[in-house]
């Protein structure tokens, strides 16, 4: 069995940060990064944008202001892209304060979907020079642990679906969509979790001319009440998706996301981003995760196996949208995301939830005038899963001994930059560790 220093599951941000930091620091050891899919990676090929002001996608739990700048300094280094410039932000910022919403500033920069992949393709020409192997399309299904008495090489094995891999430390950043696959392994080796919160809302798609704040802020930040955010805003080419989530009883739905491209010359006029509302959940409520899957399984039962959408025109009305709400006059634009139910959003969305979206929305409109046009479009669902977040056993997210969780797969973070800083920890405890 071939054996390595370090194992990494994941080419992700979080995988990533974690192989540059250790192949910088201490060259000679012996590291290979496994990943299911046969591109590398997995958040870095959507949009791109990078966010690099704390605390933007990182959890407040896990990240100090002065332990995240130092790691944001080193995802810099790496990530080394042009900041977009902000323009008239007081503006905003002042009519927000009038409202009790708060407007964050942020250093951003956005190389949208074309412009992640070549990235990608940069860093993968780096693991190379330095001799990092990476073996894609291989996916690892199980885990055996040896006993240090009998192995004094190997700490463990992994299974994948091509071999058996033996490693001294094992990486595990298996992202969102592995989340059900981290439960897996945390049961497995009896380590301890808690469900974590989640986010569910809407994607609104409307055009350029009434979210014109788009043109001074990339990905404005609006931090409403009721725990209600603006996230994930795309414009210039942008796009509705969706992406396809199984459950661990195996149902599959729906949940939509945006992205875009870099090239402005083929700009739809068009803007896409989530108004999300943070649910956390306490007893007897077991799984924040669980609740949210079935929301989005309700959705499938209304919307014939697709995401739902709505115009604001309808909405405000009180109706159902339907297959006309997408023609003509004052519903001048088409969806992005055509494959979808239209339908009445208010039928699947809890009250609780949809009220606070809907107000924040009214606030959101007073500061930007003109996203309430009725031919505003709003998806359903939009649902981030944070993965239930492990108890870790040191401050390098260490959840067993010598294997370490990282990214948003383990609830560690929330973004490009925040997951590759996660990995840059794991690698610290590992190097101290071994030194
Ligand atoms: C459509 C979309 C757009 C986004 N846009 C942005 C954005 O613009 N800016 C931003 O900051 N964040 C964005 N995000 C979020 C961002 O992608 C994540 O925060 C980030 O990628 C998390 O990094 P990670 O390394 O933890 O996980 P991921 O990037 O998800 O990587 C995990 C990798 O692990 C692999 N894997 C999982 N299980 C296994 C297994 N058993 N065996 C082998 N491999 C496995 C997966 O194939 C995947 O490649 C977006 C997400 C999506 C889905």
């Amino acid at each position: 069995m071939e054996t390595y220093d370090c194992l990494i599951v994941g080419t992700g941000p979080a995988g990533l940060g974690a192989a540059f930091s250790l192949s910088e620091q201490r060259p000679e050891l012996k590291l290979l990064l496994i990943d299911q899919e046969e591109m590398c990676t997995g958040g870095l090929r959507n949009d791109c944008k990078l966010n690099f002001t704390y605390p933007t996608g990182f959890p407040l739990e896990y990240w100090d202001r002065a332990l995240a700048n130092r790691m944001i300094e080193i995802v810099s280094s790496h990530l080394d892209t042009p900041i977009l410039p902000s323009r008239n932000l007081d503006v905003y910022k002042r009519r927000s304060e009038r409202l009790g919403v708060e407007l964050l500033e942020i250093r951003q920069s956005h190389l949208g979907t074309d412009g992640g992949i070549l990235l990608i393709e940069r860093l993968m020409e780096r693991l190379r020079e330095k001799g990092i192997g990476v073996s894609l399309k291989e996916r690892m299904e199980d885990l055996r642990m040896h006993d240090m008495r009998t192995d004094p090489i190997r700490r463990g094995h992994i299974i994948t679906d091509k071999r058996e891999i033996g490693f001294g430390k094992l990486i595990v950043a298996p992202g969102r969509k592995g989340f059900g696959f981290a439960q897996e392994l945390m049961d497995n080796l009896g380590i301890a979790y808690v469900d974590n919160t989640v986010d569910l809302g809407v994607r609104i798609e409307t055009r350029e001319k009434n979210y014109p704040i788009v043109r001074d802020y990339y990905d404005p930040k609006f931090f409403f009440p009721d725990k209600v955010r603006t996230f994930c805003t795309n414009s210039n080419q942008a796009f509705v998706v969706r992406e396809k989530y199984q459950t661990r009883t195996g149902r599959t739905y729906y949940s939509v996301n945006g992205h875009a491209y870099s090239d402005k010359d083929k700009g739809n006029g068009l803007v896409n981003f989530a108004l999300l509302k943070t649910v956390r959940f306490t007893q007897p409520l077991a799984s924040g995760q669980e609740f949210a899957e079935m929301l989005g399984q309700m959705v499938m039962l209304m919307g014939g196996d697709k995401p739902l959408m709505q115009r604001v025109g309808d909405f405000r009305l009180g109706k159902r949208s339907k297959t006309d709400s997408f023609t003509g006059d004052l519903y001048d634009f088409e969806p992005t995301l055509a494959d979808c139910t239209p339908g009445d959003i208010s039928l699947a969305m809890p009250a609780k939830i949809l009220r606070a979206i809907w107000k924040s929305m009214k606030l959101l409109d007073t500061i930007v005038p003109g996203v309430m046009h009725p031919s505003t479009i709003m998806y359903y669902p939009e649902i981030k899963l944070y993965s239930n977040k492990p108890q870790f056993i040191d401050e390098h997210f260490q959840a067993a001994r010598d294997i370490y969780l990282i990214g948003d797969g383990a609830g560690t973070s929330r973004g490009i930059v925040a997951a590759w800083a996660s990995g840059v920890r794991a690698a610290e405890g590992i190097l101290k560790d071994l030194s």
